[in-house]
C-alpha cells in the first residue's frame, strides 16, 4: 500500500513517515526542494525504495498535486503554514485552503486508486469561546475566528485558526459535493498543540516548528525578556507528536474512521507551562503553583478512544524524551 505524504519534512510529517513506513506502508512524500528531499530520503535509508519524493515547490498552484497522486492507495495532506509570522490573512489562507481543495482536486482527477484521503486539521479548527470550563467535541466548529478576521483582526494566531477551519470546511464541502464520483473517504484529524521529540531537519532551536519552540521557551530558553510567571502559567491542551502520527496510521486502517473528524488528544489534555516544568523537576518559575486550576478549555477524546483507541503518551514521558533528545542536541 502507498501512501502520499505532503509536507513530509514538516516536524508531524516525519513521524508520520516514520510510523507509516515501520508499519510496513510505502510511502511518496512531498516536499519543496531538492535539500529537503535530501534529508528525508537520508533519514529513511534503511526502508530504500520503500521511500519515494516528489517535488511539489508551490501547494498554491492549479493542479500542484496532479502527478504527486498518481498510483498511490491513500493520501496524509499535511502541508499548511503553521507560524506566527504572517502580516495579512492571504499569507496563510492560499496555502491552508488551496493546498487542501488542491489535493482533494487532483486526487479527483488523477487518483483513482485512492481509498482513504487523511487531512491534518487542527483543534484551531474546533476552538472557540463560549462559556468558561468547557469541553468541545468533534460537533463544535471555530467560525468564531474568520468572523474576527473578517472584521479586521489581524493576530496571527487567530488568523492562523481562521486558516484552519476554512480549509477543514473547503475539504468538507468538496467532499458533499464530489462523493459519488471518487473511490476514496475522508477522515479529519484535530490535534490540539503537538509536543515531542523533534525528528525533522533543525540546526538551531530558533528554527524550531511553532508548537516545539513554544515548549523551547517555557523549558530551556534563557534569556527571554518576558514575563515569566504569566507565560508559566498559561497553557492549553497538547497532544505527543508519536500519538498524532499513529492516528494517522491508524486512519489508514480503520474502515470505521472513514467520514469522521477526529480529536486525538492527551489524556490529561490540559497544561500549564508550569506543569511541565515541574514534571521535569525543572527549577523554574513558581513549582506547584496554578496546580488543578480549572482549565478554559478540554476536548472530549470519546470517538477517538472507540474508532482509533490509542494508547497516548503521559506528560512525563514526552517531557523526558525531548528534554532527552535537547540535551543530545547540546541545547
Ligand atoms: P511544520 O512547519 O513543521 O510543517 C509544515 C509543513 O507544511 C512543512 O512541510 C512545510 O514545508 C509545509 N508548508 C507550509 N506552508 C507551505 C506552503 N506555503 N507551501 C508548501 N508547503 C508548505 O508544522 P507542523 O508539523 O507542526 O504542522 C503540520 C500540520 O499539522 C499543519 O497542517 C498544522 O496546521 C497541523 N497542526 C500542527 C500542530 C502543532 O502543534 N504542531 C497542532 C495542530 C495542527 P516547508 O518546510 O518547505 O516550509
Amino acid at each position: 500500500t502507498k501512501v502520499l505524504v505532503s509536507g513530509a519534512n514538516g516536524y508531524i510529517a516525519m513521524w508520520v513517515v516514520r510510523r507509516l513506513l515501520e508499519s510496513g506502508f510505502s510511502v511518496r512524500g512531498t516536499v519543496r526542494n531538492a535539500e529537503k528531499a535530501r534529508f528525508l530520503t537520508q533519514t529513511f535509508e534503511k526502508y530504500g525504495d520503500k521511500l519515494e519524493i516528489a517535488m511539489v515547490d508551490d501547494i498554491t498552484k492549479e493542479g500542484a498535486f496532479d502527478e504527486a497522486v498518481k498510483g498511490v492507495d491513500a493520501i496524509e495532506h499535511t502541508a499548511s503554514p503553521f507560524h506566527y509570522r504572517a502580516k495579512e490573512p492571504h499569507e496563510f489562507f492560499e496555502p491552508a485552503i488551496k493546498g487542501t481543495v488542491g489535493m482533494l482536486n487532483s486526487a479527483l482527477k488523477y487518483g483513482q486508486g485512492v481509498k482513504r484521503i487523511v487531512v491534518t486539521s487542527s483543534c484551531a479548527a474546533v476552538f472557540q469561546v463560549k462559556e468558561e470550563n468547557q469541553v468541545l467535541s468533534e460537533k463544535d466548529f471555530n467560525y468564531q475566528s474568520q468572523r474576527e478576521v473578517d472584521e479586521g483582526e489581524r493576530d496571527p494566531q487567530v488568523m492562523y485558526r481562521a486558516s484552519k477551519s476554512l480549509a477543514e470546511k473547503a475539504a468538507w464541502d468538496f467532499w458533499k459535493e464530489h462523493k459519488a464520483e471518487v473511490s476514496w473517504d475522508l477522515v479529519v484529524l484535530n490535534p490540539p498543540l503537538v509536543l515531542g521529540p523533534p525528528i525533522h531537519e533543525v540546526d538551531k532551536p530558533e528554527n524550531l516548528n511553532t508548537s516545539m519552540f513554544a515548549f523551547y521557551t517555557a523549558l530551556v530558553k534563557q534569556d527571554n525578556g518576558w514575563d515569566e510567571t504569566a507565560y508559566l502559567k498559561s497553557g492549553g491542551c497538547w497532544v505527543d507528536v508519536r500519538d498524532i502520527a499513529e492516528a494517522h496510521v491508524r486512519s489508514l486502517e480503520r474502515e470505521a474512521a472513514g467520514g469522521e473528524r477526529i480529536i486525538i488528544a492527551a489524556p490529561t489534555p490540559h497544561y500549564t507551562w508550569q506543569e511541565w516544568v515541574d514534571t521535569a523537576n525543572l527549577n523554574r518559575g513558581r513549582p506547584g503553583a496554578w496546580k488543578g486550576i480549572t482549565p478554559k478549555i478540554t476536548y472530549d477524546t470519546a470517538l477517538e478512544q472507540r474508532v482509533l483507541g490509542l494508547n497516548k503518551r503521559t506528560m512525563s514521558e514526552t517531557v523526558n524524551d525531548i528534554l532527552f533528545d535537547f540535551k543530545a542536541r547540546g541545547w
